[in-house]
């Protein structure tokens, strides 16, 4: 337990609570922060970043390869903590997820599952064309007998297209499967399968509007 734990108490706002939300996603982490007495006795925003840890979400995401956590040697706000000890670094609420057998990470000896900070002009790089591929977990969607959706998980290689590790579902009493896609931030895509280069793909320039 810390020393002291207790905050100044806000005459206005009492402990002045806050709800922590991701910094990468933006969704509630459930934390609760309370920041009693603020300057000028303001009211706490009803959220704030609370801590650089990704939520769950985020951190299951990360493990999937290699997290390459954007980084900028700027703060973006007056007085915000840097990332690491001893050096001006802030995150940006970026990363992509790289896959571990990609040269950059076989070159630097980092595994799936590692959290790398990556300095923005390099991140840039990486997401534009030509960089190694990058992995997201997206919802796979297939549309049964007249227009029941069963959802799984499934991994986009964001480059490429290609759809990996499709979750199964049990679905012994349907018969037929009468589409396929995939929800990528909401977005969503036609499954292909059994294209020249992959089984499953998805033509990430084309996306539908749900
Ligand atoms: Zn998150």
């Amino acid at each position: 337990m810390p020393k002291d734990s207790s905050i100044p108490i806000s005459p206005k706002h009492g402990i002045n609570p806050t709800m922590g939300i991701c910094l990468y996603c933006g969704e509630e982490t459930g934390e609760i922060g309370l920041l009693g007495r603020l300057k000028g006795d303001e009211e706490a925003p009803r959220y704030s970043i609370l801590s650089y840890e990704p939520c769950k979400e985020c951190a299951n995401g990360m493990k999937l390869g290699v997290a390459f956590i954007a980084v900028t040697k700027k703060a973006k706000i007056q007085g915000q903590p840097s990332i690491k000890e001893n050096q001006e670094l802030y995150p940006t609420g970026e990363f992509i997820v790289i896959r571990p057998e990609s040269q950059i990470c076989v070159d630097n000896g980092w595994s799936a599952g590692q959290r790398v900070l990556c300095e923005y002009e390099l991140f840039k790089k990486l997401i534009e064309d030509g960089g190694p591929p990058t992995l997201k977990k997206a919802t796979y969607v297939s549309v049964w007998d007249g227009g029941l959706e069963v959802e799984s998980s499934c991994l986009v290689d964001m480059k490429t297209g290609e759809v990996t590790d499709i979750g199964t579902v049990s679905v012994n009493e349907l018969d037929n499967c009468e589409e396929e896609y995939v929800l990528i931030d909401g977005k969503k895509f036609e499954v292909q399968t059994d294209t020249n280069d992959f089984d499953y793909y998805v033509d990430l320039k084309n996306d539908e509007q749900e």
